[in-house]
């Protein structure tokens, strides 16, 4: 299980917030602690995260100048 804590409380795709309970897809910035069968995730922070309704790809960009493309 993994747990991250937002300072941004609304989605970044819709702008409505969200709230406990719903589902949701939050890329989180952070390092591998530990590789074994499993990788143990130490998370830093969130760069990005919306509700799962929401998610259609990375198309958006978060990041300046694009890590990350599909
Ligand atoms: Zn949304």
């Amino acid at each position: 299980m993994m747990e991250a804590s937002l300072s941004v409380i609304t989605c970044d795709k819709c702008g409505e917030p969200m709230i406990k309970g719903q589902d949701t897809v939050v890329i989180a910035e952070g390092k591998i602690a530990n590789s074994n069968e499993e990788l143990d995730f130490e998370g830093r922070g969130v760069r990005y995260a919306c509700h799962l309704g929401c998610w259609n790809g990375m198309e958006d960009d978060p990041w300046d100048g694009g890590v990350i493309r599909y």
